[in-house]
């Protein structure tokens, strides 16, 4: 018999599977499957980017301290509790690493992002799944599940699949009525399509349980770079910087993400592009006979009769070049989840899912 074994839990773990970018056959496909900005990342990021060649044979800063006085200055946070990572996936791998294991409990929701589950199985701990309603994080069915055992509690807020979120005041609440061994991550990947939402910032400088985790991937254009961050109390960022590598992060990381970050202006033109193509996306929807939940990040939900019309229509859409991601392992077999792309993408896969439907009738 063989003796070599991984960790208990491992086996358990289900790959993570990216957004399909490729259909066979075809060159001219539109990718909206993973959430990423359709205008790329700031031109002011992007000649960061390439000045970096010039140090390559320099090792990188091991303390980010520029990135995170940037991240102190753009968003009006302590740059002393921030931490940078090789995307918020590293910051969620490093809380369970550090604070869940063999015996303890992660929460995660019914819909939630699959890196939760993940990550809690790598560090050996159990997952626990939590009931949503209708599509939005149920804090008391959350608060319900805690045991003495619970050590991290995830949340995206807005949330994926479904781009729905929970109010301040749900949040705070959740962060109060937590057992006192427990931390609430609140991962704000989408926190910046929302006008005027600090990710749950707020919460962290009036609490000591609660981690916020952000992305460099979303609206910044640059997830194929891999930069994300954390902020949260002193005391957890001390742990978290003790398991960090010294050099997680590249130059060319570091420096393309601090010039994104201090283009605000392009930002907030993204921001409101998004908005903009989002609610016009939700209305040919809805008009084409296909519900969506109230969205507040960068894709949409839709919603079909049943499992089997919603593959018809991913089968469909891929017939146009249309790339869209199937959500049946979040539990949501009746939907496909479409990143709100550029114009000409919103009225192809709107014009596309249309001309489905009517097919159908
Ligand atoms: C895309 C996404 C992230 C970002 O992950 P990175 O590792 O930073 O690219 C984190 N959380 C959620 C919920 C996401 O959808």
């Amino acid at each position: 018999m063989n003796q070599i074994t991984p960790q208990p839990g491992i086996l358990e773990i289900a790959p993570y599977v990216g957004g399909q970018s490729r259909i066979a056959g075809m060159s001219d496909v539109i990718k909206l499957s993973s959430n990423e900005n359709p205008f790329g990342p700031s031109e002011k990021a992007r000649l960061a980017f390439t000045r970096t060649v010039h140090s390559l044979h320099r090792y990188p800063s091991t303390d980010h301290a520029e990135l995170r006085a940037a991240i102190g200055e753009v968003h009006g946070l302590d740059p002393a509790r921030v931490i940078c990572g090789v995307g918020s996936d590293e910051i969620i791998t490093f809380l369970c690493q550090a604070y869940a294991g063999p015996g303890s409990e992660v929460i995660h929701t019914e819909h939630g992002f699959a890196m939760y589950r993940i990550s809690a199985l790598a560090a050996g701990a159990t997952p626990v799944e939590v009931p949503e309603r209708e599509r939005v994080v149920d804090v008391d069915a959350i608060l319900a599940a805690c045991t003495e055992r619970t050590r991290l509690v995830f949340i995206a807020n807005p949330a994926n699949p479904t781009g729905t979120m929970i109010p301040a005041d749900q949040a705070a609440r959740l962060a109060e009525g937590l057992p006192p061994q427990a931390i609430l991550v609140l991962d704000g990947a989408y926190a910046e399509f929302v006008n005027g939402f600090d990710g749950g910032a707020g919460l962290v400088e009036t609490r000591q349980n609660v981690v916020m985790t952000r992305t460099f991937s979303k609206i910044y254009g640059l997830g194929g770079l891999r930069i994300g961050w954390g902020y949260g109390p002193a005391e957890v960022i001390g742990v978290l910087d003790r398991i960090r590598g010294p050099f997680n992060l590249s130059t060319t990381q570091l420096e393309t993400a601090e010039a994104a970050l201090r283009d605000v202006d392009y930002t907030r033109h993204c921001q409101t592009e998004n908005g903009r193509l989002r609610t016009w996306l939700v209305e040919a929807l809805n008009a084409a006979g296909v519900p969506t939940d109230v969205s507040f990040a960068n894709f949409v939900l839709a919603r079909f009769a049943d499992a089997a019309e919603a593959q018809a229509c991913d089968g469909f859409l891929k017939s146009q070049g249309l790339i869209v991601r199937q959500v049946a392992g979040y539990k949501l077999p009746n939907a496909l989840r479409i990143t709100v792309g550029d114009e000409s993408a919103c009225r192809r896969v709107a014009h596309a899912i249309a001309r489905f439907r009517e097919g159908a009738r």
